[in-house]
C-alpha cells in the first residue's frame, strides 16, 4: 500500500522515501520515489527482496539499478497511479495552505509557516518538493488539531479526502486483480497468490493441489445462444463456484472459459472430491434462456487436477493440471481426471 490506514505513518513512510533517496544520491523522480515508497512500506516483498540482496551485497544502487527495479517489480500501472497521487495531494495541500492563509487572523504561528509552505507548493514541481511540503503539513495538522482552532473542521475534512485516495488506490489495485466479468481473481491475481500459497505449503510440508476447469463446447452455447448468453453463463457458473468453494480455498477466473481453485492443506484425492462435485452439480442441472424461456440443456465441465511436489514452479504445477484436463477432454469431457491417472 502506497498509504497506510494511518496519516502519521504515511508521513513517516514520506520521510523515510526521501532520506533514503537523499543517502544514495539519487534524483526525487517518481521512479525512485515510487521505487522507495514501497520498499519502505513493505508491500512489496519481491522488490523488497531485490533491493535487499543488492544492498547486502554491496552492489551499487544507482540510477540505473532503481530504474531496473522499477520496471521489473512495479507496473506501468502503479507509476501512473503514483504521480496521479501525487498531484492530488498536491492540490489538498494547496487548497489547505490557501484556507490557512485567509484565516490567518485565527492562527497565530501556524499562519506564516504555512505560508511559506503554500508559496513553495505554489511553484513546486518536483516530488522531493511536494513530499517535504507534505511531511511538515502532516506535522502542521498535527499541531492545528491538537490546538483545537477553527481549522480542526477543515483540517479533519482534508485528512478525509487523503484517506479517500488511499482508499481509491487500494481500489484500483484490487481492480487489477479481479475479472470485470465474474468478480473472480483473474489469472494474475490468483498466480500472485498462488506462489504465496505454494511457498506456505512448502515451508510448512502440508499438501496442496488445484484443480484446473473448462466448460465443454462453449463454443456451441455462443454460437446457439449469442455471446452474452455465454458471458452470463460464465457469470452464473462463477458464483456456482464462489458459493461451492469456501474457506482457504479460492476460485479464479484462469481465462475464457476456463476456471481454476488452489486448494491449500489438500492431497489430490481430497481435491478430486471437491471437483467431483462441482461436476456432478452441474451436469445435473438444466440452464434455461431467461428472455425466451428456451431450454438449453446441460453445460458440462471436465476437470484436470494436480498436486503441488515441492520445489516446483507453480508452471509446471498447472501444466500437470492442464495435461490431466486435455484427458479428461480426451475422454469424452464432463469427467474429473488428476494426474494420477496420466500414462
Ligand atoms: P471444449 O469442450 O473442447 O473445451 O470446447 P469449447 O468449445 O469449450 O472450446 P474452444 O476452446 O474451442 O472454445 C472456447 C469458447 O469459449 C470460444 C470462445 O468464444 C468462448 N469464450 C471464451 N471466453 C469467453 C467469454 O468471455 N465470453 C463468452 N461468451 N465466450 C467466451
Ligand atoms: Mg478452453
Ligand atoms: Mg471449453
Amino acid at each position: 500500500m502506497y498509504y497506510s490506514e494511518n496519516r502519521d505513518q504515511a508521513g513517516e513512510y514520506l520521510r523515510l522515501t526521501l532520506g533514503i533517496i537523499s543517502k544514495y544520491n539519487l534524483p526525487a523522480d517518481p521512479t525512485c520515489y515510487s521505487v522507495w515508497y514501497e520498499y519502505i512500506a513493505g508491500n512489496n516483498a519481491p522488490l523488497k527482496k531485490a533491493i535487499d540482496h543488492t544492498i547486502e551485497n554491496s552492489k551499487p544502487i544507482n540510477v540505473a539499478t532503481i530504474k531496473r527495479f522499477h520496471q521489473a517489480y512495479i507496473a506501468d500501472k502503479n507509476r501512473s497511479i503514483t504521480e496521479k497521487l501525487l498531484k492530488e495531494v498536491k492540490e489538498i495541500l494547496t487548497d489547505i495552505s490557501r484556507y490557512v492563509i485567509t484565516t490567518k487572523g485565527d492562527l497565530a504561528g501556524h499562519g506564516e509557516r504555512l505560508e511559506t509552505l503554500a508559496k513553495e507548493l505554489d511553484s513546486a514541481e518536483d516530488i522531493e518538493t511536494i513530499s517535504s511540503a507534505v511531511d511538515h503539513m502532516i506535522q502542521e495538522a498535527k499541531d492545528l488539531v491538537q490546538s483545537g482552532k477553527h481549522l480542526q473542521g477543515r483540517m479533519t475534512s482534508s485528512s478525509e479526502e487523503l484517506a479517500s485516495l488511499r482508499s481509491k488506490l487500494e481500489q484500483s489495485r484490487q481492480e487489477a486483480k479481479t475479472d470485470a466479468l465474474t468478480g473472480l481473481l483473474n489469472r494474475r491475481g490468483f498466480e500472485k497468490k498462488l506462489h504465496a500459497a505454494m511457498a506456505a505449503a512448502k515451508a510448512a510440508s502440508k499438501p496442496f493441489s488445484i484443480i484446473m476447469i473448462d466448460l465443454d463446447h462453449f463454443k456451441r452455447i455462443n454460437d446457439n445462444f449469442g455471446h452474452l448468453v455465454g458471458d452470463s453463463i460464465l457469470k452464473a457458473f462463477a458464483a456456482i463456484l464462489k458459493q461451492q468453494i469456501k474457506g482457504k480455498d479460492t476460485p479464479a477466473r484462469f481465462g475464457g472459459e476456463e476456471f481454476i481453485i488452489m486448494l491449500p492443506d489438500t492431497q489430490l484425492e481430497q481435491a478430486r472430491a471437491v471437483a467431483e462435485n462441482i461436476r456432478v452439480l452441474l451436469a445435473t442441472r438444466e440452464w434455461k434462456h431467461k428472455e425466451s424461456g428456451r431450454a438449453m440443456g446441460k453445460i458440462t465441465i471436465s476437470l484436470g487436477i494436480s498436486q503441488y511436489r515441492p520445489p516446483e514452479s507453480d508452471k509446471t504445477l498447472i501444466h500437470r493440471a492442464d495435461k490431466a484436463l486435455y484427458a479428461a477432454k480426451q475422454g469424452g469431457r464432463n469427467r474429473v481426471i488428476t494426474e494420477k491417472q496420466l500414462g
